[in-house]
């Protein structure tokens, strides 16, 4: 336990296997002697301290570089409930010292080479490189001395490959690259659905559904692997949707992958025609069903990963500044919780998947309306609704029990009077398609571009919802 900062240690230590020369080992040793007990640091060799209000976020269970997961909460991380986010720890200190700004910088995934080495060898190098001693006596007898050592310190950590910052990245000018595209920039209302992959290794009954729904749906989306457990793959059920003559949305779990694997992928789904991509970190595989495998390796945050996307669009390059030939073509879609606990938090990650390059929201699933009210008009104030458009998530509840077993999942909150409600229905299915329509009703005038549903293993409903709801007519407007 790091004696000044709040967490408990989770992942195993990075520990270079190389054999350094006997000073570079001791640098390293030094280096850990005193940066662990102060910051909690994990030697991950690609130090964010200072961006971080100097608490290593590398206790985060999923190795998050980039703020919470949407699953986060004040009181306990939510895969080990025995210890804090430590990401509520770094925005809280960020918020006491007055550094929430620097929240926003898209920080690097990691550069394995450097894992578990030190780094102050490098500093000093970089150090000399940039004037020495003669420049730094400069710099402090100058007034801007701060800002000259934040950018010194961004330049060591932001490298070539990477150049993240703080900055908005809009699309530049384009045509619509899919249909999912051309009807939001056209202002009309969308309305696109969740449908989970088969589990098994036949694509009819997806076909089937996706069918049924053609009628009712602008797009469909595919999870990847969600809860942590293995389905077939979005990128195949994307391909199936596609022949069935609907458009789909890939949905990428960077757990799932690399980046190299997802660089691969993007480029493969869109020679298929695949061009709407939403970008998640995933669920943790502590939540799906043994045996775990490593469940410690994030290679990219869902934030890594957009920002990956969009440089390979709007740049042409690979990650490794190799040119791409032709560039791929994407519609960015990132996810949103409106029920994150601490939404003045959750508008920092929002506002930083956005100007990273996320071009559309899907949210989490709303049962509470004002909150939701509350969550768009921070949206607003963020000027987030003229950057990038948002498709409110709803999903019809079967049973109270249902419910309660919703409210477990990661950044779902079901309010108890509407599981009050759903225990007293003599039809809980029909309260749970009635509070569904209520919330649609509630949300549907709100500044949003579109509705998402999520009615995951009760896709047939969506229809239903659709007409009953009035959302037929207004997409159609
Ligand atoms: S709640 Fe999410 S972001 Fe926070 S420490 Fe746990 S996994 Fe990381």
């Amino acid at each position: 336990m790091p004696g000044l900062t709040p967490g408990r240690r989770w992942q195993p230590a990075y520990y270079a296997f190389h054999n350094d020369t006997l000073p570079k080992k001791a640098l390293a040793t030094l280096e850990r002697l005193t940066k662990s007990p102060f910051f909690g640091c994990r030697m991950c060799g690609n130090c964010l301290l200072q961006e971080t209000a100097f608490i290593c976020p590398m206790e985060c269970p999923k190795g998050l570089r980039n703020g919470p997961c949407g699953g986060s909460t004040p009181e306990h991380c939510y895969v080990d409930e025995t210890r804090p986010c430590i990401w509520y720890k770094i925005y809280e200190r960020s918020e006491k010292l007055g550094t929430t700004e620097k929240l926003l910088e898209v920080l690097p995934p990691l550069d394995w080479e450097k894992v578990g080495t030190e780094q102050w060898w490098d500093l000093a190098c970089m150090w000399k490189k940039k004037g020495g001693l003669k420049k730094t006596l400069k710099a402090l007898a100058s007034r801007d001395r701060m800002a000259i050592f934040d950018q010194f310190m961004k330049e060591y950590r932001q490298p070539d490959w990477w150049q993240g910052d703080d900055q908005p990245h809009p699309a530049p000018a384009h045509e619509p690259v899919s249909k999912l595209e051309e009807k939001l920039v056209s202002g009309t209302f969308v309305i696109t659905a969740e449908v989970a992959p088969p589990i098994g290794a036949s694509g009819d009954d997806l076909i089937k559904k996706v069918t049924m729904l053609k009628e009712y749906v602008d797009a469909v989306n595919f999870t990847d692997n969600p809860s942590a457990t293995p389905r077939m793959s979005s990128l195949a059920s994307c391909t199936l949707c596609l022949q069935a003559g609907v458009e789909p949305v890939l949905q990428i779990a960077a757990r799932d992958t690399n980046r190299m694997g997802v660089q691969a992928t993007v480029l493969g789904a869109n020679a298929l025609g695949i061009r709407n991509m939403l970008c998640l970190s995933g669920d943790h595989p502590h939540l799906g069903p043994a045996p775990h495998g490593r469940m410690d390796i994030w290679d990219l945050d869902s934030i890594q990963l957009i920002w990956l996307l969009r440089r390979m669009r709007d740049e042409g390059k690979f990650l490794d500044q190799r040119d791409i030939k032709p560039a791929p073509q994407i519609f960015i879609g990132a996810a949103s919780s409106p029920n994150a606990s601490r939404p003045t938090f959750q508008i920092i990650r929002e506002t930083k998947k956005t100007n990273a390059g996320a071009q559309f929201f899907q949210t989490n699933l709303i049962y509470d309306v004002d909150k939701f009210k509350d969550y768009m008009e921070m949206l607003d104030k963020a000027g987030i609704l003229s950057r990038a458009y948002i498709l409110a998530g709803v999903a019809p509840i079967r049973s109270a029990k249902a419910a309660m077993m919703m409210n477990k999942v990661p950044g779902v909150k079901i309010p108890q009077a509407i599981i009050d409600r759903m225990e007293k229905s003599a039809d809980a299915k029909e309260e749970g398609v009635q509070i569904a329509l209520e919330i649609i009703e509630g949300i549907k005038n709100l500044p949003i571009n579109g509705i998402h549903f999520m009615a995951v293993g009760w896709e047939s409903i969506v229809p239903r919802l659709v007409t009953e709801s009035g959302l037929q007519e207004k997409r159609s407007k």
